[in-house]
């Protein structure tokens, strides 16, 4: 079977997209209907994030296995290590290889509530994740993914250990890393490259957030650590009252900065649909207009 990493390795760009488990039916039909939609652009995969606990989690991986069972699409399961034992984890990961699901995105994960509140980890379970890395290698013929993070992550003291850790997660298998939200190119060409001055050649996905509610970006900057331009967040708020406008903002900016990644590089572009598809499906059809191989693209209404 074709692995991600091979993907990952040819010329072309992989394009990927993000969707989260929904908490209502009305929510599973608009995360179907994306789901449906972004089939037809045949992507590389497609993920599915990993909740705080409870219910969430079961959903992630319902979602995942049903990608597999009644789409053409690839799933990449987020799991994480909060509140898990490695028994649970391992049973976990033993699902998905039953469901056929070969991919994981292996994450630490932050405290449930609170992501800036100490990190406690389970008495049984894991303190980062290249344990959880090493344990889905361990568990079978998996393709491990790792988050990366552009402007360092915000618990990191420095950027040496940040790259250090990082580098541990490769040293455990990982076969390439997505990045967290970002709103500058030039902070992931410059991870890019202080990653490759320590040896690791990972394919770093960059990901991609329609910033088009200055509300809604701001808090997730904010959980995020992410750094949220000046310009761009005078502008949306100038729009606000607007959503047109708002809609026509964030498109265009997270379209020039897909177009410049992949001008620089980049292996492909990973999607945060927030579950759904028309801000997403725009940046994704600017994009490639710009390149010259433009698959035929299904439009729905
Ligand atoms: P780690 O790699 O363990 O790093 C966490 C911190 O610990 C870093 O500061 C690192 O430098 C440090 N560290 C690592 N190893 C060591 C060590 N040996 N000694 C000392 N310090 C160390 N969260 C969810 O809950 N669900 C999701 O679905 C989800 N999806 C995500 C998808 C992407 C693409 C990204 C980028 C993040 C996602 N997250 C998700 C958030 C993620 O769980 C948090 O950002 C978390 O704080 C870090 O996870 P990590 O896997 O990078 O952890």
């Amino acid at each position: 079977m074709t692995t991600l990493r091979d993907i990952l390795d040819r010329d072309a760009p992989s394009f990927s997209f993000e969707f989260f488990p929904p908490k209502t039916e009305a929510g599973a039909r608009s995360l179907w209907q994306a789901i449906r939609r972004i089939e037809t652009l045949a992507p590389a995969f497609v993920s599915v994030t990993y909740g705080a606990g409870g219910s969430s989690r079961e959903r992630t991986v319902e979602v995942t296995k049903r990608i597999a069972a009644e789409t053409t699409l690839r799933p990449v399961a987020h799991l994480t290590a909060v509140g898990h034992s490695t028994a649970e984890l391992r049973r976990i990961i033993g699902q998905y290889a039953d469901a056929g699901v070969r991919d994981i995105l292996a994450l630490r994960g932050d405290p449930p509530g609170d992501p800036n509140a100490p990190w406690t980890a389970h008495p049984d379970g894991f303190t980062h994740a290249h344990e959880l890395v090493r344990l889905v290698k361990e568990s079978g013929r998996f393709s491990v993914g790792v988050a990366a993070f552009p402007e360092r992550h915000p618990r990191s003291a420095d950027w040496d250990s940040d790259i250090r850790h990082f580098a541990a997660k490769c040293a455990a298998g990982a076969d390439y890393a997505i990045t967290q939200m970002f709103f500058h190119v030039e902070d992931y060409l410059r991870l890019r490259d202080r990653l490759a001055a320590a040896g690791c050649d990972t394919p770093i996905i960059p990901e991609i957030m329609p910033a088009t509610d200055v509300r809604q970006i701001s808090r997730f900057a904010e959980l995020s650590g992410a750094s949220f331009p000046e310009e761009l967040a005078h502008r949306l708020q100038a729009a606000r009252g607007n959503p047109d406008e708002g809609h026509r903002i964030g498109v265009a900016h997270a379209t020039a900065m897909a177009r410049r990644l992949l001008a620089e590089g980049a292996p492909g572009l990973h999607y945060i649909t927030l579950n759904r598809s028309t801000a997403t499906l725009e940046i994704h059809r600017a994009v490639l207009d710009s390149l010259s191989t433009r698959p035929a693209l299904t439009t729905h209404p």
